[in-house]
């Protein structure tokens, strides 16, 4: 395949948000990288991440560059041929499924891979070697979200688009961050605000984020109160008179056993439960009432918790008495920390979902998916998610893993269990494009990666945008695409059907798989990505519109039988409980220049100036009832594990509560600054995603010994 000699329209490798860029390849065999000022999501502009994007390309010191392998688990990896690796891996996995079943293994991958990639990987694991034993690493970012959605509305579907901000005159941001981890979105809303000063802008979070300078009302709750101040808020609507009775009685279910709950608890009751002033949450509810359109935005300080779906349902539920969805400048924008999270989800691929919306409880739904694969039957039980996955590799229900594009040593809750789990495993492929992962200690196969612009292939933001991201430069050393090293390895293993032409190819047999359902884009195909720039889906054979902005504009939901569903979640508190010993509650999350686990941020010095290293912010009360100042170094220990970082007092986090960045791994040779050591497995009982958001920690001023 040619690579281009001009700029080419592509799409930043970082966030959801999903901001065009146009990337150039030099003379000298680097790119450059700007925004695009034709792309829809952010007319050119870039975030300090996305405007530093060509040195993640250009610089390939820490590249992997071959193939390499070792025999036993006691000798060190050599360079062996891309044949050799494959052949090996699919000798290994061939001998543990005979002799332990599909079960046995797993892939466990990222919301970083393009749709393609997904596709395959999806085809390969639950179509022919038969369990459903693939998840990534968006099970921790937003399966609950998607869980929210299936249960509201049908199916996993965000029915907003970004252009509702500027249409919306009120805008709920609750469990997130977006002036430092979505920050092009957030301009938009800064630029909207600006132009409309009366638009009223709710933040609820428990720290003061940069977010908040936006905010009329800042709800500061204590962590885990979310669905009590979500209730709140519905309650105080229906006192107010302010939901749409005529929208519930045409569109939706559940309304009398939800205000029935929802009247359990007085406002002034729900505040201090929630740790805000009752007025403060009156005022929002009179913001969202008073609304012509209202939008709420979140992200993992409501999924990433053991109740993050009925989180998500609660939140739901205020769009649904109010009737704010389905129409311009209203609904529910959940986004998402990965590039193309939502790609996955449209190919199925997490261990409990069948590509395009489909049901894996769903008998005609395998069928129909087995059909079309030509594959052996898929199995009706869901695989093991990323948490179980790790618990099954340490209790040997689990034999070998295959880990992709993600970095689980660093991500991963309670990550010194998954550390050892890994160390039990029988046997471990590690495919990446960086020679960081801590992954790689543990690697009976490694396998080199192409990385963003050295291959072609989809993406979908978080308002279903699908856009076409094209190769520009060579991948290194012998570096091949995900999805072409997949398909390599199934062949090795002897299944038909993975001899693609080229990632087109896999994109057009996903496009027909989509064929009748909610996310038809069988209309679709690289040549319109191409000239449209980019389509949101559903984008159905014969359409001519470019694509669908917006879901439900004729209040015709996804369930069976057309209405909404509003759950009447109760407040329970499942999290781990502070106590003497841990009296503290720790909340764990980004800063504004790095991303992730640092693999590829953390090679730019620039993204390095604004926040240098891991840090723990604390109240100054509490720093002073622990004789900790500024700077010093804290211990800051839970029931399975410690890190020790220095201290940042901040009157912006509330008395009792702390927080860490989750960024750092293992960089400086140690683990010090691991914010994984400390946190909870706990995992919500639906979504099983963890509960980063909140665990029992200790703080002692550390002394040298
Ligand atoms: Fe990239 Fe997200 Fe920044 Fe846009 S907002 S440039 S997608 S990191």
């Amino acid at each position: 395949m040619l690579l281009p000699s001009a700029a080419v329209p592509s799409v930043c490798c970082y966030c959801g948000v999903g901001c065009g860029v146009l990337v150039k390849p030099e003379k000298n065999g680097d790119v450059s990288v700007v925004g695009n000022p034709d792309y829809p999501v952010n007319r050119g502009a870039l975030c300090s991440k996305g405007l530093n994007l060509h040195y993640t390309v250009n610089d390939r010191s820490d590249r992997l560059l071959y193939p390499q392998m070792r025999y036993s688990k006691s000798r060190p990896l050599q360079r062996v041929s891309w044949d050799e690796a494959l052949a090996r891996t699919a000798a290994v996995f061939k001998t543990f499924i005979a002799q332990h079943g599909p079960e046995s293994v797993a892939f466990y991958a990222s919301g970083q891979c393009l749709t393609e990639e997904y596709y395959v990987l999806n085809k390969l694991m639950k179509g022919f070697i038969g369990s459903n034993n693939l998840d990534t690493n968006s099970r921790l970012c937003m399966s609950s979200a998607v869980v929210g959605y299936k249960m509201a509305l049908g199916e996993d579907s965000v029915p907003v688009c970004y252009d509702d901000i500027e249409l919306a005159d009120c805008l709920l941001v609750t469990g997130a961050n977006p002036a430092w981890c979505h920050p092009i979105l957030w301009r938009r809303v800064e630029a909207h605000k600006a132009a409309n000063p009366d638009t009223k802008i709710i933040v609820v979070d428990p720290r003061v984020t940069d977010t908040c300078a936006l905010a009329d009302v800042h709800l500061q709750l204590i962590p885990g109160t979310d669905v009590v101040l979500n209730q709140a808020l519905a309650r105080a609507l229906i006192e107010n008179g302010d939901i749409d009775l005529s929208f519930i009685e045409q569109h939706a279910d559940g309304f009398e056993e939800y205000q029935r709950l929802v009247f359990e608890r007085t406002v002034a009751e729900a505040a201090q439960l929630c740790g805000v002033p009752e007025t403060d949450i009156r005022l929002a509810a009179r913001y969202i009432g008073a609304a012509k359109g209202f939008v709420s935005m979140w992200t993992m300080g409501l999924n990433q918790s053991v109740v993050g779906v009925d989180k998500n349902l609660s939140l739901l539920n205020l769009h649904l008495i109010t009737g704010q969805i389905g129409k311009p400048g209203a609904g529910p924008l959940s986004l998402t920390g990965q590039p193309n999270a939502m790609g996955g989800r449209e190919v199925g691929g997490l261990s409990n979902l069948l590509p395009a919306h489909r049901n894996l409880a769903n008998p005609a739904h395998r069928a129909e998916v087995q059909q079309f694969w030509g594959s052996g039957p898929l199995a009706d039980k869901p695989g093991f998610t990323a948490t179980e996955m790790f618990e099954a590799l340490e209790d040997g229900r689990l034999k070998a893993i295959w880990i992709l594009c993600t970095n689980p040593l660093t991500s991963l809750p309670n990550v010194r269990q998954a550390e050892a789990a890994l160390a039990k495993a029988k046997f471990v492929v590690v495919q990446d494009i960086s020679n960081k992962p801590e992954t790689l200690a543990y690697a009976d196969v490694v396998l080199p990666a192409a990385a963003w612009a050295e291959k072609e292939g989809t993406m979908t933001n978080s308002e279903r945008r699908i856009s076409y991201l094209p190769r520009v430069v060579a991948a290194p050393g012998e570096a091949l695409p995900d999805a072409e090293i997949i398909c390599r390895f199934a062949q090795a293993m002897g299944f038909a059907g993975f001899d693609y032409a080229s990632p087109e190819a896999i994109y057009q047999e996903h496009t027909r798989l989509t064929a009748g359902t909610t996310l038809d884009i069988s209309g679709l195909n690289y040549s319109i990505l191409r000239e449209l720039g980019s389509v949101q889906w559903p984008y159905r054979a014969g359409q001519t519109a470019p694509g669908t902005p917006r879901l439900f504009t004729d209040q015709q939901f996804y369930t069976p039988s057309g209405r909404a569903m509003i759950h009447p979640v109760a407040a329970v508190f499942r999290s781990e409980v502070p106590d003497e010993a841990f009296p503290f509650i720790l909340t764990t999350g980004r800063i504004r220049d790095q991303w992730h686990t640092m693999t590829k941020t953390g090679k730019v010095s620039k993204l390095k100036q604004h926040l240098p290293q891991a840090f723990l912010e604390l109240h100054p009360q509490d720093a002073a009832a622990l004789a900790v100042e500024e700077g010093d170094l804290v211990t800051v220990e839970s029931r399975r594990g410690s890190v020790r970082v220095a201290a940042r007092l901040s009157s912006g986090i509330r008395s009792g509560v702390v927080f860490l960045p989750m960024h750092w791994g293992k960089q400086l040779g140690s683990d010090l600054h691991r914010a994984n050591n400390v946190t909870s497995g706990a995992v919500d009982p639906i979504s099983k995603e963890p509960d980063f958001k909140f665990c029992a920690v200790q703080l002692t001023k550390y002394r040298k010994p």
